[in-house]
């Protein structure tokens, strides 16, 4: 079983407690610096049109190409708002929040316009996405958790770093699912 089919009922659930989800989609252009070429093999890194650094992957999520529409089991449902990023092909998008150059995806007023105070991640990968979309959603002001149960990493120990770190970082919670069901999905039935 794959992640996404691990997560779509959990995600069902959500939506029918009520709560705004979003889902992010990398549509990167054939050419994104993040691909992997002769001279910049898969694993190294460069330097991107923000001067920042860029780890190099395969070619993934080339926009409108197989590969880049959300995995099976969530193609259908309807997200309150959906993030294409990495667009740029000079730049890297991993947060869902903003590119390497810091401009916004659009989700920190998105969220905001909804009174939004508090994000419940889950995905992949560990290491770099979900990592990076933690530290700007508490940079953003944002309550934020990491479901551990629900993210998966390329990385094992790269992934294990990421999360040690977060879970070092004040405004981020770790913590699992059956947590999550019971701060935001049973909440309802108390309120006599
Ligand atoms: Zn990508």
């Amino acid at each position: 079983m794959t992640l996404a089919h691990e997560l779509a009922p959990k995600i069902q659930a959500f939506m029918d407690a009520g709560h705004f989800t979003v889902a992010t989609q990398d549509w990167h252009p054939p050419n994104h610096v993040s691909f992997s070429s002769r001279s910049h093999p898969c694993g190294s890194h460069v330097l991107n049109s923000s001067g920042s650094d860029v780890k190099v992957f395969l070619p993934h999520c080339i926009a409108g190409l197989r590969g880049s529409d959300l995995a099976a089991p969530l193609e259908h449902f309807s997200f309150s708002f959906y993030i294409k990023k990495g667009t740029k092909a000079s730049l890297e998008c991993l947060s869902a929040f903003r590119d390497n150059a810091k401009t916004s995806t659009g989700l920190d007023e998105w969220l905001k316009s909804k009174k939004v105070d508090t994000v419940v991640i889950v995905g992949v990968a560990t290491e770099h996405c979900i990592y990076r979309t933690a530290l700007d959603a508490i940079d953003m002001g944002f309550k934020t958790y990491v479901v551990i149960d629900c993210v998966a990493g390329v990385d094992e120990i790269a992934s294990l770093k990421a999360l040690n770190k977060m879970k070092a970082l004040p405004g981020i919670e770790l913590c699992r699912w059956d947590e999550v069901e019971k701060l935001f999905l049973y909440t309802r039935q108390f309120n006599f």
